[in-house]
């Protein structure tokens, strides 16, 4: 049997830098994408063992009625607990990498791509053989964010400066889209990345 593994390309940017727009582009094309922000919701879904420990360690008030999880309540916390947020990776990030890995091998695209905030600031990065950066100017970040969600400008500045900076992703990228076009223009230069990909997954 060969052992060849299949190329895993990790897609990451700041908050409203355009990673969905990105990846709906390559889902187009039939590129399967494993998001780690809907893997992250899913290990913390009601029922089960990770949710009932965050119950049991932080309180029942980060429950809501339905029992999901409380995330702008947890988020609140974490923002201002630096050992809770140390907790509470330790809990999820095993967990998340673990469903992500199962699910990159359940891919039968060409190459699979792995879309996450978080790809070069935890070790996610390490499941990947090359990694995309999609790149815009923080205003627009700030703008389209602000678009999107109806957030305060505060809260998304917040977000972004929780995350790495622009250069330190750039640092660490083997290819950068830079989002700062419109849709049309963002589609192209995937389309362009979608041939390389093809070509070295062969
Ligand atoms: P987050 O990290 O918050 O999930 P993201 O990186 O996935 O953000 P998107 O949701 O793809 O960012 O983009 C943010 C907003 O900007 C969306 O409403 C999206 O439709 C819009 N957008 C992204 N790229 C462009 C573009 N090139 N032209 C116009 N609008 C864009």
């Amino acid at each position: 049997m060969s052992d060849h593994r299949p190329t895993v390309v990790g897609i990451t940017g700041g908050i409203g830098s355009g990673k969905t727009a990105a990846t709906d582009a390559f889902a187009a094309l039939g590129i399967t994408v494993v998001d780690a922000d809907l893997v992250s919701r899913d290990v913390v879904r009601p029922g089960t063992p990770a949710l009932t420990e965050i119950a049991r360690h932080l309180g029942k008030e980060f429950l809501l009625a339905d029992g999901n999880l409380d995330r702008r309540a947890l988020r609140e916390l974490i923002f201002r607990d630096p050992a809770t947020k140390k907790w509470l990776e330790a809990l999820l990030h095993p967990l998340i990498r673990q469903e992500i890995i199962m699910q990159l091998q359940h891919s039968k695209s060409p190459y699979t791509l792995l879309s996450s905030p978080l790809l070069l600031e935890t070790d996610q990065q390490t499941l990947c053989n090359r990694v995309l950066v999609i790149d815009a100017p923080e205003s627009l970040q700030l703008e389209r964010t602000m678009a999107r969600d109806n957030s305060s400008a505060d809260t998304i500045k917040a977000i972004m400066a929780s995350q790495f900076n622009r250069q330190q992703r750039l640092d660490k990228a083997d290819d950068i889209i830079v989002n700062d076009g419109d849709l049309t223009a963002l589609q192209s230069a995937v389309q362009t990345l979608h041939k390389t990909y093809l070509e070295i997954s062969r």
